[in-house]
């Protein structure tokens, strides 16, 4: 049966980084829902600016907007054998639109949660800025640029993310604990969550990521 690997957990566990290695060895189109909703805040229309808005408070796009989102991403025939959620759902709401859709394309639901620290978190979320050029991201205080706010590949000047400062961190973490955390227990109960502790390298996250997810779909 083909698959939908979710991967759960708060702001800066290093979801994309994981999604994008799964994405790589198992062939699967890595979804990640907060590149889609920047891509789509771009557009000067009413829409484009209201999610603008949203993402620059830290606060959730709606659960309507979400489930249009992902209902057209993932009818693309690159989804066909499977896909990987980063970002996706974030609300027992999206929980359940992700249930319907899963269940009308024929596929099976996995949870992976990353488990990391709220100081460890709060630290590569504020500290972190990426090359708009060549998209090399840096840290302040894990991975400094040579030159302070200055891409050492390319010298370009690095930017931002309009969500990484402390305000909207901080509410992105209180959307996490009250909207997102909850999933943790509904899939639980499933006995369909594999939880993994997101500190520490990426290469050694991402080999013990692939031996319980082996060990689930071999049950
Ligand atoms: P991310 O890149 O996953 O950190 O997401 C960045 C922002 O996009 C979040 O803080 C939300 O404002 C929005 N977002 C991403 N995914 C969702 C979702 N499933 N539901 C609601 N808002 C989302």
């Amino acid at each position: 049966m083909s698959r939908v690997i979710v991967i759960i957990g708060p702001p800066g566990a290093g979801k994309g980084t994981q999604a994008r290695l799964l994405s790589e060895k198992y062939g699967y189109p890595q979804i990640s829902t907060g590149d889609i909703l920047r891509e789509m805040a771009q557009a000067e229309t009413t829409l484009g600016q209201e999610i603008r808005a949203t993402l620059a408070s830290g606060k959730l796009v709606s659960d309507e907007i979400l489930a249009e989102v992902i209902r057209t991403r993932t009818a693309r025939p690159d989804c066909k054998n499977g896909y990987i959620l980063d970002g996706f759902p974030r609300t027992i709401n999206q929980a359940h639109q992700l249930e319907e859709l899963a269940e009308r394309q024929e596929k099976e639901v996995l949870l992976v949660r990353a488990m990391v620290h709220q100081e460890v978190l709060f630290k590569r979320l504020t500290g972190r800025y990426t090359c708009p050029k060549c998209g090399e991201i840096y840290n302040v205080y894990f991975r400094p640029s040579k030159v302070e706010g200055i891409c050492d590949q390319d010298g370009e000047p690095l930017k931002q993310r309009s969500d990484d400062n402390p305000e909207s961190v901080l509410r992105r973490f209180e959307e996490y604990k009250t909207a997102t955390a909850p999933l943790i227990e509904y899939y639980g109960q499933s006995g369909r969550l594999i939880e993994i502790d997101g500190e520490g390298k990426v290469e050694e996250i991402f080999e013990k990521l692939c031996s319980l997810i082996e060990g689930v779909i071999s049950r």
